[in-house]
Order: C-alpha cells, then sequence, then structure tokens
C-alpha cells in the first residue's frame, strides 16, 4: 500500500451547469468525512472559479488537463500557472479520453505533467489499457511504457498520484474485479521499485479508477495495493462521492 492517505478524486468530465454545480458542492460541504481521506473534485475549467468559491476547504479542486508550457498564443489552452493563480491543487493528466478521444501522446503527456509539476501542482497520471490489449494479454506492457514516458520526464514524483483506468471499464458501468485492479496495482507498483526507487514504490498512491460506485468501492478498497479512487459518473452525485471516499480502511 502506498504510505500517504487514501486518495479520492472526482472526474466532472464536461458536466455541469451553474445551478447544478451549486447543488452538488452544497452535498459536498454537508459530507462527513473520514479523517483518513484526501478529497479532490475536478470541474470543468469555466466553473473552477464558482466551485473554488463556495466548495469548503476540505476538498481540493483540480482541473482535467492543462497546457504543455507557460502560456502564450496558444487558443483554447489552459496554462499550469493560471491553474496556480486560480487556487488549483491539482490536475489530471493522461486520462483515457484525451489520449484516445483527444489523440494525446505519451509524450505530450509527460511534458503536460512535467510542467505542472514544475509549478507545484499535484498530478494525477492516468494509465490504463484497452480491452483488446487485455484481450491479447498486453495490459502491462501498455501500461509500462504509459509509466515510461511519464518517466522520462518527471524527476521528481513526489507529487504524482498514479490512477490505473482500464479504458475498458471508464463509463461503462464494467468494473474491473478487485483482482483485475489489484494484479495491475501490484504490477504499477514493482515497475515503479524496478525503475525509480523501492521508496517511490511504497510511497506512492495508486488509485483505481473506472465504474466505481457506491456499491463496489468497499470491496475494491480492501486490495492491498488499491490506495484510493477516481471516480467519474459517480462522482457527480454528491451522498454517493462521500461514500465512495469514505470507503477507506
Ligand atoms: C474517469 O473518468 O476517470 C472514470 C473512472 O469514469 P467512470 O467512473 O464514469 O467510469
Amino acid at each position: 500500500t502506498g504510505t500517504g492517505k487514501f486518495f479520492v478524486g472526482g472526474n466532472w468530465k464536461c458536466n455541469g451547469t451553474t445551478e447544478s454545480i451549486k447543488k452538488l458542492v452544497g452535498e459536498l460541504n454537508d459530507g462527513k468525512f473520514e479523517e483518513s481521506v484526501e478529497v479532490v473534485v475536478a470541474p470543468p475549467f469555466l466553473y473552477i472559479g464558482q466551485v473554488i468559491g463556495s466548495l469548503t476547504d476540505r476538498i481540493a479542486v483540480s482541473a482535467q488537463n492543462s497546457w504543455v508550457g507557460k502560456g502564450g498564443a496558444f487558443t483554447g489552452e489552459i496554462s499550469a500557472d493560471q491553474l496556480v493563480d486560480a487556487g488549483v491543487k491539482w490536475v489530471i493528466q493522461g486520462h483515457s479520453e484525451r489520449r484516445h478521444v483527444i489523440g494525446e501522446s505519451n509524450e505530450t503527456i509527460g511534458k503536460k505533467s512535467a510542467y505542472a509539476l514544475s509549478k507545484g501542482l499535484g498530478v494525477i497520471a492516468c494509465v490504463g489499457e484497452k480491452l483488446e490489449e487485455r484481450e491479447s494479454n498486453r495490459t502491462t506492457d501498455v501500461v509500462f511504457e504509459q509509466l515510461q514516458a511519464y518517466a522520462d520526464a518527471i524527476s521528481d514524483w513526489s507529487n504524482v498520484v498514479i490512477a490505473y483506468e482500464p479504458v475498458w471499464a471508464i463509463g461503462t458501468g464494467k468494473v474491473a474485479s478487485p483482482e483485475q485492479a489489484q494484479e495491475v496495482h501490484a504490477a504499477i507498483r514493482s515497475w515503479l521499485g524496478d525503475k525509480i526507487s523501492p521508496d517511490l514504490a511504497s510511497a506512492t498512491r495508486i488509485i483505481y479508477g473506472g465504474s466505481v460506485n457506491g456499491a463496489n468501492c468497499a470491496e475494491l478498497a480492501k486490495k492491498e495495493d488499491i490506495d484510493g479512487f477516481l471516480v467519474g459518473g459517480a462522482s457527480l452525485k454528491g451522498p454517493e462521492f462521500v461514500t465512495i471516499c469514505n470507503a477507506v480502511i
């Protein structure tokens, strides 16, 4: 198990309106969280100011993406510097939707992560295989290649949380079994031990994402190498998200 606190992130993706986010923030503000869980939510950029202005300090705010470097003539992008200025503490990088829908490469994801870390943001570094990759027994090859791309760009991993999110489980309702998730989490931890350092392997939180909900979180949380969750759909429902955060043991 990673030695840091259990970590749960809510990835709101491209969802919400001023009104629905006001309601969700109200539900989160009313939530009772176990002391030993670190809680983060990632609203769409447009609503980050609203969320930071209304959400309890108990929960930190993350962005869902950031630009590869300093700002300037990059229409439509948001820099890590601007996120820090706005009070954001974390950024998600390498989410499967950015890899496979938007087409970001391992190299771009590594650069974005390194720049965000250099500005003091924590990075939720996502990795995960597609269904056909799993079915052809290439899960760890794909995940290790994605990890290597982060390692090529990052030297200090102390503000990195790794999110293992099998693509076939994201937004599909097909959660990985606790055994399937544990197997990959353990492989990621040994990879960190071999390629970076044994200390880092034991310190790094490796969280699971892919159709986590209030009903399946407790069984997953029991697994030795599952140190938290990255939650999509269920993070839009305040009370259910609080239940998932409190799955910490
Ligand atoms: C995610 O987007 O990171 C995710 C895990 O989504 P969902 O929980 O909806 O599968």
